[in-house]
Formats: C-alpha cells, structure tokens, sequence
C-alpha cells in the first residue's frame, strides 16, 4: 500500500464520464474547477438527467450512445453502478481510441475488476481500477458538487497487467480534484470497505427496516431524537447501488457480517445475564475506538 504526495498537473482534451450522477457529475466538476479539461462529454439512461447536467454546468454536452460518448475521448470515468458496469465495458470498446484511459469509480474492486477483463479484451491493461472514499447519501447529478473529494482519500487497485503510464494519468487526475491516492490489493481493498463501509450501511438500512415494521404498532419514529438520525443517515442511500454492493463484495461482506452478528450475541447474552462489567468493556473500547480516529 503506497499513498502519494506529490501534484502533478492533468489536462484532458476530452474527458468522458459514463454516468453523471453523485460521483461522476462531482469529477466532472472537480476538474472544471482545477480547469484540467477541455471539454466533458456525459453519458446515461435517462436524457433529461444529462440535459440537467448541461443547464448545471457539469457537462459540455452528451451522447446517449456509449461508444460514441468514449469516441475521441482521452479519459474515460465510469461511474455506474455496479450491476452496469458490464453492460458499459462492452460497449465502449468498438470507441475507444487507441490512447484512451479508462477507469472506474465501483465501491467494490474484484468484481470489478472480472467484469473489466471479460468485456475489455486486450484493452484491459488500459483500465486502472478506482474507489473514491467520499460519497454522500444523496444520489444524482443535482447532488453532485466540486469539493467532494477535497483532502479525501482514492484508492486505487491496478493489476499487474494495468499500463504504469494510464495509472500514473489517473492519479493526477485525482489529485487534481483535490484528493489523495493510494494504491491498494483488489482483495485488501474489498475486505477493508466491506468493515469500514458496507457493513455500516447493511446495519442502517436492516435497522430502519425493523423500526419501520415496529412504527406501524408504536409510533416510534415520532420520538427518533438526534441519535437516531445520526446513526441511520446513510440508510437514506439509493438502494440498487447499494444492493449492488453488497452481492458484488458477497464474500468480504458476509466474513465481517458473520464476525458482527457473533459479537452482537455476546452483548445480548451480557445483557441478558445483567453482567454490567461485559457490557459496559463492549462499550469503552467502542467509545475509546471511535474517539480516537474520528477526534
Ligand atoms: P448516482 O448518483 O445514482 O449516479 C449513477 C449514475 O449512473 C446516474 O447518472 C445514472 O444516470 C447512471 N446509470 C445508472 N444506471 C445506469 C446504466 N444501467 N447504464 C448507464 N448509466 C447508468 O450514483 P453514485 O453515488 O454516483 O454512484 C456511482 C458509482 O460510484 C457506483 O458504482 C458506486 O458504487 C460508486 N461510489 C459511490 C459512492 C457514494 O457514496 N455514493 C462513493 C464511492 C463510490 P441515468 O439514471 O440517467 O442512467
């Protein structure tokens, strides 16, 4: 694992973003702000959302059609969610110039990174895997913003076939929307962001669930006070990305779910038991951890 210091400078004639949503209309608009590209080009679905991206400032235009959107573009972002990442490799290929970089965005790398292989052929070693560490629970280009991934971490998981020169441009165009790199294993990546990230959204969205069956008897939701708020924020997230998380890092998210329902049962046998001491170490070390890496 090897993080960078240094900023170099990244220019792109012609930046293409597939799927100019949260993530790829705040690229877009991060290097806009660092004035590093000429012209961005947006792909998607749905016109009126890559019409909106246009009146916003975040695109100069788009194409509906994913080859021609890649056509005569030097960088090309996908920022899809995971389940359409297959889809988006395999057309893209036929458009793609010889000298294009392609990346990605997808929070989980291994899958990723198959899907990559099987549809890019012997374009693969042009593809550099990436993962910004910063998000919101807002989704869609209206959410987007320039300073998102400000002093934020990207972690990125090239293969040994990934071009060192296509992974280098990637980096600076990082590091030119403000963030700081770090390379990282596909493996180690998935394990870490299954712990760090996908569990706690797995726990807020599973928690809302359960408070929403129980509200229909209590009215429990009239009285969430801050805490509660604080803890289930994320469960407002878009639901198919996340759904696309969770089946695409299946093996990472399962080891630490299994881990967490483990030490769950031991707080709720404590409990049980009125073994205050049991509970209350359960509860230090939490607030010792926490305290310590979130100040
Ligand atoms: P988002 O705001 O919903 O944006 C997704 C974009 O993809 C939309 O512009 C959507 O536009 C387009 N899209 C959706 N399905 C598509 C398909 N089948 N074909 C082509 N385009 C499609 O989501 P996001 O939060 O930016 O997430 C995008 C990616 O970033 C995901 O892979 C996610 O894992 C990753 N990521 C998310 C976060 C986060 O916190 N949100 C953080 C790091 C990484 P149309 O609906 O118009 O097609």
């Amino acid at each position: 694992m090897a993080t960078t210091t240094t900023t170099a400078a990244f220019t792109s004639q012609r930046l293409t973003i597939i799927g100019v949503g949260l993530i790829g209309g705040s690229l877009a608009r991060a290097l806009r702000r660092a004035h590093c590209c000429d012209e961005v080009v947006g792909c998607g679905r749905d016109e009126a959302h890559l019409k909106k991206a246009v009146e916003l400032g975040v695109i100069d235009r788009y194409e509906m059609n994913v080859a021609a959107a890649v056509s005569g573009a030097d960088m090309v972002v996908v920022a899809v969610p995971l389940r359409a990442m297959a889809t988006v490799f395999s057309q893209m290929v036929s458009g793609l110039a010889a000298d294009t970089v392609i990346t990605d965005v997808g929070s989980a790398k291994a899958s990723v990174v198959k899907t990559a292989r099987a549809q890019l052929g012997d374009r693969f070693s042009d593809f550099v895997p990436g993962h910004p560490i910063a998000g919101t629970e807002q989704s869609g280009v209206e959410a987007s913003f320039a300073e998102l991934f400000d002093n934020r971490g990207v972690i990125l998981t090239p293969l040994i076939e990934t071009d060192a020169e296509k992974c280098a441009r990637v980096r600076t165009m990082w590091e030119c929307a403000g963030a700081s790199v770090t390379d990282m294993a596909v493996a180690h990546h998935d394990e870490v962001l299954a712990a760090t990230s996908h569990l706690p959204h797995l726990l807020a969205f599973s928690l809302v669930n359960t408070l929403a069956s129980l509200d229909e008897r209590k009215e429990i939701f009239d009285f969430a006070a801050g805490g509660f708020r604080d803890f289930t924020r994320i469960a407002s997230s878009d639901p198919v990305m996340w759904r696309d998380i969770c089946l695409e890092n299946r093996d990472a998210v399962l080891e630490v779910l299994q881990h967490f329902n483990s030490d769950l049962r031991q707080l709720e046998d404590a409990i049980r038991d009125d073994d205050g001491e049991a509970v209350v170490n359960v509860f230090a070390r939490a607030k010792a951890t926490r305290d310590r890496f979130c100040g």
